[in-house]
């Protein structure tokens, strides 16, 4: 579609009236729009607007689509990309919803042929960007702040911005060539920091599947960023300032240092 005339219909989508009962479920099941100044959650509700709008939301499993389920996963997918007014998300096309975490059938080949085949439970995945996975109770949790510094649609939206320059590799579109190259090698030095600690079993802030590669320390510190930042501001300064450079937005300055669990 063409630039100007998709700019056109979201703004017609964001003039429509704001229904009250999305209000109380962005009140419910986002607890960080408590602590967003009156103008972020004025654009959280236009960008809410568009993403539902854009969307396609498909229920799995026996799952019910309802506002409920759209607003919760909207609400948390508009708060990380508050700092990038421009940002929907746009190769991302429908959203898949499990009534609770599900099953993915993997198999590996067997030395001497024939297959291992075995059920790995998921929480949530994204693929190539064109479609995410949710499972709807993770969904909650994250948006209750329930889960810790996790939150499974910050996760997979965290893939999805870096997917934006091409592949999951760990690096979110940035400011400059310059600019990626130093984050890069910042990045690089914080992950070195993380797998030392790990090794000498030290505290990390954020859950260990972040060593898997440079794409899941992104999106596993990205939760952390902004469901906890000041956790990953203890742990880890340098990396809360990388992560606040790609995300264009300083959460720890509005989330309460003790905030309430
Ligand atoms: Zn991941």
């Amino acid at each position: 579609m063409f630039g100007w005339l998709r700019s056109r219909r979201r703004r017609s989508i964001q003039d429509r009236p704001w229904p009250p009962v999305w209000e109380d479920i962005l009140r419910r099941n986002l607890r960080q729009m408590q602590w967003l100044a009156a103008d972020e959650r004025e654009r959280l509700r236009a960008w809410v607007a568009v993403f539902i709008a854009e969307k396609r939301f498909e229920g799995c499993r026996g799952m019910t689509i309802d506002d409920e389920v759209r607003v919760s996963i909207a609400g948390q997918a508009g708060l990380i990309v508050l700092g990038m007014p421009d940002e929907f998300f746009d190769r991302l096309q429908s959203v898949l919803v499990y009534p609770g975490d599900y099953l993915v059938s993997r198999s590996t080949p067997l030395e001497g042929g024939g297959e291992l085949q075995w059920q790995e439970p998921r929480l949530g995945e994204t693929w190539n960007g064109g479609s995410m996975v949710l499972s709807w109770p993770r969904v909650v949790e994250g948006g209750r702040l329930r889960d810790g510094p996790r939150s499974v649609v910050i996760h997979e939206c965290a893939h999805v911005i870096d997917l934006l320059d091409g592949e999951i590799d760990g690096v979110p579109p940035l400011a400059s060539a310059t600019a990626r190259r130093e984050w890069m090698r910042g990045m690089a030095d914080c992950r070195e920091r993380f797998a030392e600690a790990l090794d000498e079993g030290r505290f990390v802030a954020f859950d260990d599947y972040a060593a898997e590669g440079p794409g899941e320390f992104f999106a596993v510190a990205s939760e952390c960023f902004f469901q906890d930042p000041h956790r990953l501001h203890r742990y880890d300064r340098d990396l809360y300032a990388l992560m606040a450079e790609a995300w264009l937005q300083d959460p720890k300055a509005r989330v309460p240092v003790q905030r309430a669990r």
